[in-house]
């Protein structure tokens, strides 16, 4: 593990280029047939060192901005290798299943959840959208006289709301709990990419009056693709008016609260009763870490309990007599979620607020808007960028412009190949209102204002030979 170590810190230290450079080499000493003998375990680790970490993904780089996960920071990689070895399941009477429920309680005080609000982690934002609209779907149901978690939905028709913003696990949870992609509303964005709480309004009634039970309405606090916060206010108590479920996908954005100068875009989050978090979005964990929290866990019990297993059920001992760390499960999370068999995560969150806590992640939160506000205003300076929405958090849509360019989508399409190849800027491309541009999401704790200044020097000047070329 040692030696494991030092290679990974080797990794994050030096700058490795693309591992797609290097292809033929790596993919061809990988290559081989299935082993009939193994070589043992120096060897495999050998191999680790050598081949397969230097190798590895940029995502840790400082100008990787591509998607909102970065490379975890040190602690929470650590805390997660020793849940690995200490506690290989978060389950038992152990110091691991205690801080399962103590992180997720820290956690929702530090996104100020109410703290009637329990938690359950899972493996990602798309699983905990996916408990989360499990939990709607069966209050919603539960509601007109149906049980779906054993009855299935039923006949009548039945229908969920988002903004055409939201993540498209949205869509994809309505597709698995047999709510139907095809019943999910994609209600319209105001010109700040906000769910536009008249529309829905107007979208609930007449479903409303047709007899269609509302599942939930499924707002977002910070899109991925811009970080609009939608109106949560005004859509809860919509909501409210309504006996409506109201979920809140925070996987990105929820720690924007930390920022006392966007704190009041989620006046209102207190109306949901479902509200989503990825510890390893904005706090840098390693990658399978988020948390769904509901207001209320025995409707997460209803929907998600598992069918009693012999060998489950006090097979170690007996409830009345708790001497050993066996004799329980803990906290019964298998119970809350679609997971059995899990990693022990809070550890790993638990890990991370106590090395920062509240002060410390907040300062990471206010460091990363700020670059995306530099970014801003940069763009508002330059003759030759165009800032194509105005940051809330840390992503800054942006493009490249010049008056004598007609097809700027094309122009800029052109521009984000040649900066993903030929320099060390990794923003992803988008769409915002139409017009295609790049999109950096600074979450990444190595990025320093002085990268993002390299990066839109860089987009200017690949610009400019562009826009020098004859076309
Ligand atoms: C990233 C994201 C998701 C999906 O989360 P994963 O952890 O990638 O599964 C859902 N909703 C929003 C708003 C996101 O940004």
């Amino acid at each position: 593990m040692q030696r494991i170590g030092a290679a990974l810190d080797e990794f994050l230290e030096g700058n490795h280029g693309d591992p797609m450079l290097r292809h033929a080499e790596w993919s061809s000493a990988l290559a081989g047939p299935l082993p009939a003998e193994g070589i043992g375990a120096s060897e495999v680790i050998a191999e680790l060192e050598r081949i397969v970490i230097p190798n590895g993904a940029r995502m840790s780089e400082p100008e990787f901005w591509g998607w909102i996960t970065a490379g975890p920071s040190t602690v929470p990689t650590v805390a997660s290798l020793a849940a690995t070895v200490a506690s290989p399941q978060r389950y038992t009477l152990t110091s691991f299943n205690h801080l399962e429920e103590l992180s997720l309680d820290w956690l929702g005080e530090l996104c100020s959840l109410a703290p009637h609000m329990k938690g359950v982690y899972s493996s990602g934002g798309s699983v905990a959208n996916l408990v989360a609209l499990g939990a709607a779907r069966q209050w919603a149901l539960e509601q007109v006289g149906i049980d779906p978690a054993a009855q299935g939905c039923g006949s009548r028709e039945i229908a969920l709301y988002t903004s055409n913003e939201a993540h498209h696990t949205i869509l994809r949870s309505a597709g698995v709990l047999g709510i139907g992609r095809n019943n999910v509303r994609q209600i319209p964005t105001d010109d700040h990419q906000r769910l536009d709480v008249r529309a829905l309004a107007a979208t609930l009634a007449k479903d409303l009056s047709e007899g269609i039970v509302p599942i939930a309405v499924s707002a977002t606090a910070g899109t991925t693709n811009t970080g609009a916060v939608d109106p949560l206010r005004e859509a809860g108590e919509l909501c409210r008016e309504h006996g409506v479920w109201f979920h809140v996908d925070g996987a990105y954005g929820l720690p924007g609260i930390l920022d006392e100068r966007v704190r009041p875009l989620y006046d209102g989050l207190e109306l949901a009763d479902s509200v989503i978090v990825d510890p390893h979005k904005w706090l840098g964990a390693p990658v399978g870490i988020a948390a769904t929290y509901v207001r209320d866990r025995s409707i997460l019990h209803r929907a998600f309990t598992q069918e009693p297993a012999a060998y489950l059920e006090g097979s170690f001992g007996d409830p009345s007599d708790i001497r050993v760390s066996v004799d329980s499960m803990g906290i019964p999370y298998a119970d809350f979620g679609v997971e059995l068999s899990s990693p022990a995560r809070g550890v790993v969150v638990w890990s991370i607020l106590r090395e920062l806590g509240r002060k410390g992640v907040a300062a990471r939160v206010e460091h990363d808007n700020d670059l995306a506000r530099h970014a801003a205003s940069r763009a508002r300076e330059s003759d030759r960028l165009e800032l194509l929405a105005e940051p809330t958090l840390s992503i800054c849509c942006l493009r490249y412009r010049t008056e004598q360019i007609i097809d700027l989508d094309q122009f800029n399409a052109t521009l984000f190949r040649r900066l993903v190849q030929e320099t060390p800027y990794l923003p992803s491309s988008t769409v915002v209102d139409g017009k295609f541009g790049l999109r950096p999401c600074f979450i990444n704790g190595r990025t320093s204002t002085g990268h993002v200044d390299g990066f839109l020097d860089a987009v200017v000047r690949i610009g400019d030979e562009l826009a020098a070329q004859p076309h």
